[in-house]
């Protein structure tokens, strides 16, 4: 019970903690809660003050009062860089295997030889410095390319975003001593060891406190017991980061998987309909042997802290390999809507498919922005917490409507049919919306992590005076309680009466299209607003809104769709193709009426079908070179 809790231990309970209590929930679920929250803080600790999120492009946004413009608009890539012939020769390995028909053995999984000659061409250690063996590629660099990998095979992206980004590559770049890198990096640069990241479990999967694979020290080792699941990557023979509950806490080893099954090492096996062309199991452990020498220990924190860390770059893969997989879905609509005739004519002659053509066009422009705003901000050394968050959700939300709204609907019943892209790879389609966070649960997330400076500079001091004085229910009207609070809400008071003397967000982008411009204004004047919402919305929820799930939700919701309007308006202002322009205007328009609950005008449906008409014409760039599936069930068009 919270009652129990000590002076010391009240100092060192986290933000998100310290409110649960004063809101009176268990102790359990604030402890559990605050054990999250602390991880979070120990890995914004590992960034310099300038680069963590109280500092990062969003947080300034919506709480500094005017919107830095230069944070949301990456400059372009330089034109060339040393990783740029080795990401040339994978590309050339996948397309010639895939055109070949023999990327994959015989049980439909990416092939041994595959990998290996992947390996050779520098394909796993794209993210590995030089020095041990990589490449020693931008993150920039990387996510642009992993958009061109998917749209050649978006399972073989998946394995370089799974080996590079959570497996064991930045867990052991980032905290591993010179010994431990060492050891480790060259094996997996070279694809030796290809590695994944083992962390959730049968009872730990969103609730990561939860923990139960346990590891206790023998000797010169550790011994593991327990069980994980849905693990990607992770057969005999690989290497994980696996995590573990060591003296109470969680911790990460670097685990080399033995090449077969034995007394101590079982893989789980199950049918799993997602990434079937690659492997996803259980692992069992009984008194499995890990060298100590193979944990790696975080300046701060723990394993939590390993794993949070690497969580960001996977968010930005995982948007770059759906920017790649919508290409793949456009470039095969097109063909479709060409040849199917209804009532005498294509129906790419129908304002209802022109409009499915605009809308994932728009939806590939908004991923492309945000994956080139988000992937700089890491090479910049942002931690990137809050937009990492967002070019996840976009990307798997938009990757979901462009599969099932779009692309299934303008495909009829040919959809199903064994052989079509879309009956073939569905759940691979749907399941990006689940892994590496589900996307309802990162959005509560990313509102906690936004709204958490404001919590502990004005509610948590209110939280803890109505503890103080014994008061269960605040009444701003009554002049005691008022008084007994009354430095508490001075403070407030004069951050609210701050914000009149805020004014508009005027700022404006010289030589800017006109239609793009009026996006960049429309977020500007919503980011005006956030500040008040979100402090009301806390005002009047008070210690109760960790239960207020719903408002929450909606509420990040709105605030993550003005930053894709302020991004991809941004972001197209430097595109050469009009198309591209046109596209992010859809999606800008798109998201302005979903924000303010407009109808669409019938100037918007024109602007649509231009739109389409020009992608028809084959005036997309984005889908030059893309593959192309032939039509099935196909018949002589009279
Ligand atoms: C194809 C695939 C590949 C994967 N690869 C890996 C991997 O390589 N390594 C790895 O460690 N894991 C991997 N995972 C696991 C994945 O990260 C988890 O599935 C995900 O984190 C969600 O956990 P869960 O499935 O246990 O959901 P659960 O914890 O069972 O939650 C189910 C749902 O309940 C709701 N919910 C839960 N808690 C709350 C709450 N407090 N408030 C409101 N709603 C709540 C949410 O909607 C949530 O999505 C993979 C999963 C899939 C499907």
């Amino acid at each position: 019970m919270s009652g129990t809790t000590t002076q010391t231990e009240r100092e060192r309970q986290s933000f998100a903690e310290a409110a649960l209590r004063l809101g009176g929930k268990t102790d359990e679920e604030a402890r559990r809660t605050g054990a999250v929250d602390k991880a979070d803080e120990q890995v914004e600790k590992l960034f310099a003050p300038q680069y963590q999120t109280v500092n990062s492009p969003v947080h300034k946004a919506v709480w500094d009062g005017r919107v830095p413009l230069s944070l949301f608009g990456p400059p372009s890539l330089p034109s060339s860089a040393p990783c740029d012939a080795a990401m040339e020769s994978c590309l050339q390995v996948v397309g010639g295997r895939r055109d070949a028909g023999t990327l994959h053995d015989e049980k439909g999984k990416v092939s041994a030889s595959v990998l290996q000659e992947l390996g050779e061409a520098g394909y796993w250690g794209m993210l590995i410095d030089r020095r041990h063996g990589g490449q020693g590629a931008p993150f920039a660099r990387f996510a642009r390319f992993l958009t061109r990998m998917a749209t050649l095979d978006p399972m073989i992206a998946g394995l370089a975003s799974v080996h590079g980004c959570i497996g064991a590559v930045d867990p052991v770049r980032t905290f591993g001593t010179p010994e431990q890198k060492s050891r480790f990096l060259p094996r997996l640069a070279s694809g030796q060891a290809l590695s994944g990241f083992a962390l959730t479990e049968p009872a730990a999967g969103s609730d990561l406190t939860a923990l139960r694979t346990r590891a206790v020290a023998a000797g010169e080792y550790y011994e593991i017991t327990g069980e994980k699941l849905f693990i990607t990557n992770a057969i005999p023979g690989r290497t994980i980061g696996l995590v573990v509950v060591l003296d109470g806490k969680p911790a990460v080893l670097i685990a080399e998987l033995p090449p077969q099954e034995n007394e101590q090492f079982q893989v789980v096996p199950y049918g799993l309909y997602a990434l079937r062309q690659g492997h996803n199991n259980g692992l069992r452990f009984n008194h499995f042997r890990v060298p100590r020498e193979n944990l790696l220990t975080p300046p701060l924190g723990d394993g939590l802290t390993i794993a949070y860390h690497g969580l960001n770059l996977g968010r930005v893969s995982l948007c770059a390999a759906a920017a790649g997989v919508m290409r793949v879905l456009l470039a095969n609509m097109l063909p479709w809507a060409e040849f199917r005739r209804t009532y005498g004519q294509p129906i790419n002659s129908r304002e209802l498919v022109k409009r499915r053509i605009a809308r994932l066009a728009g939806l590939i422009a908004g991923a492309d922005a945000l994956v080139a705003w988000t992937s700089w901000l890491i090479d910049e050394g942002y931690r990137g917490e809050l937009e990492c968050i967002i070019a996840k959700i976009f990307g798997s939300e938009a990757q979901k409507e462009a599969a099932i709204e779009l692309f299934m609907k303008t495909h009829g019943g040919r959809s199903f049919l064994h052989g079509h892209l879309l009956g073939d790879n569905i759940y691979d389609f749907l399941a990006p919306c689940i892994y590496e966070g589900e996307g309802e649960m990162l959005g509560l997330a990313f509102f906690k992590s936004l709204v958490k400076e404001h919590g502990k500079a004005f509610f948590e001091p209110i939280g803890k005076a109505l503890q103080r004085e014994q008061i269960r229910a605040f009444n701003p009207l009554s002049p005691k309680h008022a008084w007994a609070l009354r430095r508490e809400l001075w403070s407030y008071g004069k951050w609210k009466a701050g914000r009149w003397f805020v004014g508009r967000d005027r700022q404006q982008v010289p030589g800017m299209d006109q239609r793009l411009a009026d996006h960049l204004a429309f977020a500007l004047e919503a980011f005006g607003r956030f500040p008040d919402e979100i402090s009301a919305t806390m005002t009047r929820h008070q210690l109760k809104l960790a239960d207020r799930q719903c408002r929450m939700a909606e509420l990040s919701q709105r605030i993550q769709d003005t930053v894709v309007v302020l991004v991809t308006a941004l972001w197209a202002h430097d595109q050469r193709d009009e198309a591209v322009k046109g596209a992010a205007d859809i999606l800008c328009q798109d998201l302005r009426r979903k924000l303010t609950g407009k109808r669409p005008s019938d100037r918007y449906f024109r602007d649509a079908s231009q739109l389409a008409d020009r992608i028809i014409g084959g005036g997309f760039e984005a889908l030059a070179g893309i593959p192309q599936q032939p039509i099935l069930m196909k018949y002589e068009n009279k």
